[in-house]
């Protein structure tokens, strides 16, 4: 949905900075470490300016949060608005949809319906899952903050995409799904890592449930889900 998405990200924004002028209201503005693109540092710092393609498929989902971003400075700048900006790492748990084609809503159930799990490209390409209850406890602490520059949020322990699958096949009992190697999506980040140094320092925040604790929960949810 390109230009839904490019719209949701500018216009509706504008929109709602209006909204928050009009009523003095803080507004957060939920942002994305696509800002940052195919970064070509690592991990990402929130001062890393990104490695964006704006005319690629990515790029109306990455170019409209980017404009969000600049929208919200200016209104912080030229009208004096309390805002928030949070960029979100990959985040996961129960209640994702079950076909929305991202990675662990995908593997969760190829794996629990006894089919093969499609990696994409040769799975080197990294990422770091946070699990949803931590991220939410950021924003908030975020939200309650007096800090307005943007904030990454998300779990710095990084995986591989094949070891991401495998640690999957290894939760569901009694499967024989492999893995099975796909296309790699153009402009697909190669590494994804949040700097979390800032969330630490400002918000004394930092992920508590790690990958193995939140992967069984998660993955009791699809069994529940699609059974
Ligand atoms: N991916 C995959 N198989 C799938 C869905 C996604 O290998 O069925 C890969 C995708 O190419 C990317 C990674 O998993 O490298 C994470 O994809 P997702 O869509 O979950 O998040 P994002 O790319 O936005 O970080």
């Amino acid at each position: 949905m390109p230009i839904q998405t490019l719209k949701v990200g500018s216009l509706g924004t504008h929109n709602l900075l209006g909204l928050a002028k009009d009523k003095g209201s803080r507004l957060l503005i939920a942002s994305t470490s696509e800002v940052y693109g195919d970064p070509l540092i690592h991990p990402q710092v929130e001062e890393y300016w990104g490695n964006v393609n704006p005319i690629g498929p990515r790029g109306v989902y990455d170019e409209a949060k980017r404009f969000q971003e600049a929208m919200t400075m200016a209104y912080h700048t030229y009208h004096g608005l309390e805002t928030r900006i949070v960029r979100i790492f990959n985040t996961y748990g129960p209640r994702m949809r079950v076909n929305d084609g991202r990675a662990l809503p995908a593997f969760f159930s190829q794996a629990i319906r006894n089919e093969d799990i499609t990696v994409f490209g040769d799975g080197s390409q990294t990422r770091s899952f946070c699990y949803v209850s931590d991220l939410v406890d950021g924003i908030y602490k975020l939200l309650l903050s007096d800090y307005h520059l943007p904030v990454n949020l998300g779990n710095p322990d990084e995986i591989s995409i094949l070891d991401t699958a495998q640690e999957v096949i290894d939760l569901i009992p009694n499967i024989s799904s492999k893995v099975v190697f796909k296309e790699l999506p153009k402009d697909d980040p190669k590494k994804r890592q949040p700097d979390i140094t800032k969330a630490k320092e400002i918000l004394a925040w930092e992920p508590k449930v790690s990958r193995s604790e939140g992967f069984k929960i998660t993955g009791e949810y699809f069994k529940k889900v699609l059974s």
